[in-house]
């Protein structure tokens, strides 16, 4: 096997804490593997796209001494892609418009909420649109125990997720004419062969989601493994959006050891004055260790 792995970062703003531990978990795990680590942008949600973000988060991870071996990928040059595989979704009647606005979507759920049933998407336009006009497109997910996927995680162990009450048919194409993540991500890793997913914890609720969009396509499931995520002192996950701070890149090797102290390494450091390189070569093979890569 070629492990193909990589680190696909939201240019929502610079790279943070919580995003370098994803990135070098990604890293460590393609190196362990003697496999490639490429790059990608996703750069597909336009509204939370900040300018400047992304080529500041590619000077970080070359700073920091992650040097991908393919020129990044670019979402946002990919559409025609995304595109294509709507429309072998549309082709074998997989997919569905939808014309439920946000506001119907939750009335339906409190109602159901208030019988107890789940909050799942109610399936409303399943059977047509009901003479609404057509918003997003839907994947239809399986019914009863055949919704239940299942997958081993290399990092949290085995994994289940029932689509058709936890998820319910979900949105590829939205409303507001973007492609979804999960449809990106799916053709995406799948375009690039990547054979190995390493990311934060918090997407795990997204990989049921993603695992069964590949079978629809017809394109392999890779392995996935979910790093435990960094949360701030209130225990929610940082993020750009609660106000993460943005790394000293001046000190790589102090941010760098702190992200592998939260991976749970212990590395044997024997060099007085390590170096990015000395660090990686310590970090790797603790890694391999801890993950069982041989
Ligand atoms: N772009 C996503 C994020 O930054 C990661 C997607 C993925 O790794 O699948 O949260």
């Amino acid at each position: 096997m070629t492990y193909r792995g990589r680190f696909a970062p939201s240019p929502t703003g610079p790279l943070h804490f919580g995003s370098l531990v994803s990135a070098l978990a990604s890293w460590l795990d393609a190196r362990a593997h003697r496999g490639s680590w490429l790059v990608r942008i996703e750069d597909i949600d336009g509204p939370r796209t900040i300018p400047g973000a992304a080529e500041d988060i590619l000077a970080t991870l070359e700073r920091f001494g992650m040097h991908a071996d393919e020129p990044p990928l670019w979402q946002s040059r990919r559409t025609a892609r995304y595109r294509q595989a709507l429309e072998q979704l549309q082709a074998g009647g997989l997919v569905y418009p939808c014309g439920c606005t946000r506001k119907e979507i939750a009335d339906s759920l409190l109602h159901a909420h208030a019988r107890n049933t789940t909050l799942a998407y109610p399936g409303t336009c399943r059977s047509g649109l009901h003479g609404k006009p057509a918003r997003a497109w839907r994947l239809r997910v399986p019914d009863g125990d055949a919704a239940a996927i299942t997958f081993e995680d290399r990092w949290q162990g085995p994994q289940t997720q029932n689509l058709a009450t936890e998820v319910g048919d979900f949105v590829l194409r939205r409303a507001d004419d973007q492609w979804a993540y999960q449809l990106a991500v799916v053709v995406d890793d799948a375009d690039a062969g990547i054979t190995h997913i390493v990311r934060g914890a918090d997407l795990m609720d997204s990989t049921a989601r993603q695992i069964y969009l590949q079978r629809c396509l017809g394109v392999p499931t890779p392995a996935y493994l979910h790093v435990p995520v960094v949360t701030n002192e209130r225990g929610e996950k940082l993020s750009k959006q609660n106000g993460a701070k943005a790394l000293n890149t001046g000190e790589p090797l102090a941010a760098l050891s702190a992200a592998a102290r939260h991976l749970g390494l212990e590395l044997n450091t024997a060099a007085e004055q390590p170096t990015l390189e000395s660090f990686y070569a310590a970090a790797t093979a603790a890694w391999a260790t801890q993950m069982g890569v041989r």
